[in-house]
């Protein structure tokens, strides 16, 4: 991709607006822009970045033995009314008729949407277990929307919802769930703690959230200053760690994913039920598995930035190298800059070309900003003595190379 054919769109300040360090770095490095309050139109940079953690929440869901399906967002009021939640989501869910009279909403999750599925095809035991989720809009009229896709009405959701037979099957699937969230967000380059949760308008027995330090948060978690140890505070403040009885700090942190044994409470009030092997009737154990999908974008960046601008874990770089040609009008220089390019998209890399005719300190600062883990520079060493630079961004360390394989020089 060369930049000057690409949408990117960089800016020196960030709006006014922007609060938070991570919305103030999407805006900046062009990655979102706002429509109304709450919503938002994620540009080429982001929509990348999204899409690469969606492949990641979607091999790991995968590996679990999850199926992926498409629900509806448009849904019926009557099918809420069925579960009582019509009146619990209360304004946060947003409702309208339309031109036949149906009352509508647009779906701000889908616990009913999904079991009212479920009901429809399970009969006997021999149809569960089974799990299935899907990566979807949400809708919810959020009282104060906030810190750009952190909280925002529209936004990106993966929710899995898990049906067995008896609560030893639910146990062993929230289980390999849990293990599966750890694995996405390692993979997001996230530090992350896990703990026993409140339910909420959801509902069910218990439930787990995963929350990450970051100061944007709205969450609160406690971390002992000796050994690091986290805990949750949905209750009162925790002074002493348990474990050291030493100090222990306060941390905002952002809700990036909750998990909850549901139990019965979807499957008993919609009907899924099915004949176990002596012909009795039994109820379906339920469970559900969110991720704020685009809310994690946001997470990753609240923990990896500097002065300078974002530095993206690998896993979810828009792209893997930035090749920096200082001089686009040099033909020794512009030749192998495209060479580069050309080579390490063949080896299956995305590769980024700065073939703007710019300052090398205008590309350079764009390159800290948009973060990309590798800055190739073809400069005047390549053309006096055929060295390449490649700076990792993360360190800041520059390696000399001569030309040749360049892959052979990134980790
Ligand atoms: P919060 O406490 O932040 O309002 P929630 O508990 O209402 O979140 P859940 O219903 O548990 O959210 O939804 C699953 C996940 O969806 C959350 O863990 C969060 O990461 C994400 N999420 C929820 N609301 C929003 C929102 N308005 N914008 C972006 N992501 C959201
Ligand atoms: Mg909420
Ligand atoms: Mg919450
Ligand atoms: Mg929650």
């Amino acid at each position: 991709m060369f930049w000057s054919r690409s949408f990117i769109t960089t800016l020196k300040e960030a709006p006014e607006a922007a609060e938070s360090i991570s919305h103030k770095l999407m805006l900046r490095s062009g990655m979102v822009r706002m429509l109304i309050s709450g919503v938002y139109s994620y540009l080429p940079l982001g929509y990348r970045v999204l899409a690469r953690i969606e492949n990641i929440v979607r091999q790991e869901m995968n590996k679990t033995g999850a199926q992926e399906l498409l629900l509806p967002s448009l849904q019926s009021i009557e099918l809420w009314q069925k579960t009582g939640r019509d009146e619990l989501m209360g304004e946060t869910m947003i409702r309208f008729q339309d031109r036949r009279g149906r009352k509508l909403c647009l779906g701000p999750t889908h616990e009913e949407v999904i079991t009212e599925l479920a009901a429809a095809y399970v009969k006997s035991w021999r149809d569960l277990p089974f799990t299935l989720y899907q990566i979807q809009t949400k809708f919810r009229d959020e009282l104060r929307p906030r810190f750009g896709v952190v909280r925002s009405c529209e936004f990106i959701m993966k929710d899995a919802y898990s049906f067995d037979r008896d609560f030893e099957g639910l146990n062993q699937i929230y289980e390999k769930m849990r293990q599966a969230y750890e694995a996405i967000f390692k993979r997001c380059g996230l530090g992350f703690v896990s703990i026993k949760a409140d339910s909420g308008v959801i509902g069910g027995d218990l439930s787990h959230e995963f929350l990450v330090p970051a100061e944007s948060g709205e969450d609160v978690v406690y971390r002992c200053k000796i050994c690091g140890m986290v805990m949750g505070a949905h209750e009162a403040a925790i002074n002493e760690c348990p474990h050291c009885h030493k100090d222990m700090e306060k941390l905002n942190a952002l809700e990036v994913g909750h998990i909850f044994k549901l139990g019965d409470k979807y499957s008993k009030s919609l009907g899924v039920k099915f004949l176990d092997e002596a012909g009795h009737q039994q109820i379906v154990q339920m469970g559900c598995y969110g991720i704020g999908v685009s809310r994690l974008i946001a997470a990753v960046i609240e923990q990896n930035h500097d002065g300078n601008g974002i530095i993206w874990p690998k896993e979810v770089a828009p792209f893997d190298v930035l090749i920096v040609p200082v001089n686009v009008s040099d033909k020794l220089i512009w030749d192998e800059a495209v060479r580069l390019h050309d080579e390490l998209g063949r080896q299956g890399l995305e590769v980024l070309l700065d073939d703007r005719d710019e300052r090398a300190g205008v590309k350079f600062k764009d390159a800290d900003l948009t973060g990309i883990p590798w800055r190739i520079t073809v400069g005047s060493r390549w053309t006096k003595e055929g060295k390449l630079e490649f700076k990792n961004r993360r360190t800041g360390t520059v390696t000399e190379a001569a030309g040749g394989d360049p892959a052979a020089y990134l980790d």
